[in-house]
């Protein structure tokens, strides 16, 4: 979900553009006056995508990373957790009728101030993919014990066939009591949860035998997640509506992401990195070598007189960017192996010895260009 998308402005769009998006659109799902189905999912999320883009900082750490690295935004895990299901970069204790009221100010006047019953709890979970399944963007699936409706009581949290629950004698099915409170502007009347049925008007005379009166149970449930092209390692996606089941609608499910290393490829953003090991004398007189990729295999000319750290591009062989277009690279990297004492043959080291006295061993010193010296000068020869 894009938030530059969801608010309907574009990339460079100014604070005022942004800010002016979202009023409307606040206005138009807000759920006080948008009953239709969804409408308060999309409140939050409009709310959510505003939160970040009218901040500079937030909105600038969006622009390069998405809204999915937890690992670099926020260390520590989920910053919301228990917090009726915000995802993305609200910041801690966000709240969208919050951000509602502080840009309607005043005129907003009860709507924002009825919060409702709260909404169930989110999960957290991990997902193992493979370098293929990210590349894809395949669907994969997690299994998750969520808390939901009982299956013997149906929810009602009262035994089948017992006797039915009593309005709640405290607060007589209010779910709220009075009392008092003496403030500098004398003695007002406050409202409090009824502490008997803790806001349900309603006791359970004979509590479900299963769930003992909660109304819910854990249940393993396999859920399918939608993974986007190129997604990495410390990311997590948001399934909405898939956490804990709450008397004010589901929770959030959190999942995120772990890549399992490949065999031979290593992952760096979008690009892979192979690391070939050829033989000294290949390297000098130039060889043919099987690449691994991730489609099968391909083969590299090795070029006479190849160094070592020496690097080669298979253009196109990488991971789809997850911000903008088109494929990283697969870069090999040139591993130099000289063999160990005792993998000689007797005819090698005949060999090697004849080699040494005709050349001598003078090796010119070399001026210090490290890696990225070479990743630039090999990426800046498009
Ligand atoms: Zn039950
Ligand atoms: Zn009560």
């Amino acid at each position: 979900m894009d938030y530059y998308e969801l608010l309907g402005v574009a990339r460079d769009a100014s604070a005022s553009e942004i800010k002016s998006a979202y009023r409307k659109l606040a206005l138009k799902y807000h759920p006080d006056r948008n009953k239709e189905e969804g409408a308060s999912e999309k409140f939050a999320q409009i709310s959510e995508a505003y939160a970040v883009l009218s901040d500079d900082d937030k909105r600038a750490h969006y622009d390069r990373f998405g809204s999915g690295p937890s690992a670099g935004g926020f260390p520590g895990g989920d910053p919301f957790g228990g917090m009726g299901g915000m995802g993305g970069m609200g910041g801690a204790g966000f709240d969208p009728m919050d951000l509602f009221e502080q840009l309607f100010g005043g005129m907003a006047g009860g709507m924002g101030a009825r919060r409702g019953p709260p909404r169930g709890e989110d999960i957290e979970t991990e997902a193992r993919i493979t370098l293929h399944q990210a590349r894809a963007g395949e669907d994969v699936q997690v299994t998750v014990a969520r808390l939901t409706d009982c299956e013997h009581c149906g929810g009602s949290k009262t035994e089948p066939g017992g006797k039915p629950p009593i309005t709640c004698p405290t607060c007589q099915g209010r779910g709220a009591v009075r009392g008092q409170a003496r403030t500098i502007f004398g003695v007002v009347e406050t409202q409090q949860v009824c502490p008997d049925c803790r806001g349900e008007g309603k006791k359970i005379v004979e509590p479900c035998t299963v769930c003992h009166g909660r109304g819910h149970t854990l249940k393993d449930e396999e859920v399918t997640v939608k993974l986007p092209k190129g997604i990495d390692e410390g990311y997590r996606i948001r399934v909405s509506g898939k956490g804990h089941q709450g008397p004010g609608g589901n929770g959030d499910l959190y999942v995120h992401i772990e890549l399992e290393p490949h065999e031979y490829l290593k992952r760096e953003d979008e690009h892979l990195i192979y690391t070939a090991p050829i033989g000294y004398a290949h390297a000098v007189l130039g060889h043919e070598i099987e690449v691994p990729t991730l489609d099968g295999t391909q083969r590299v000319e090795v070029k006479p007189g190849t160094q070592h750290g020496d690097l080669y591009r298979i253009k196109g062989a990488g991971m789809p960017r997850l911000q903008g277009s088109g494929n990283g690279d697969l870069v090999v990297q040139y591993d130099i192996v000289v063999p160990r004492p005792g993998q000689l043959t007797p005819e090698a080291r005949t060999a090697l010895e004849a080699y040494a006295a005709a050349v001598g061993d003078d090796v010119p010193h070399k001026s210090g260009e490290g890696f990225f010296g070479r990743i630039g000068k090999l990426f800046g020869r498009d």
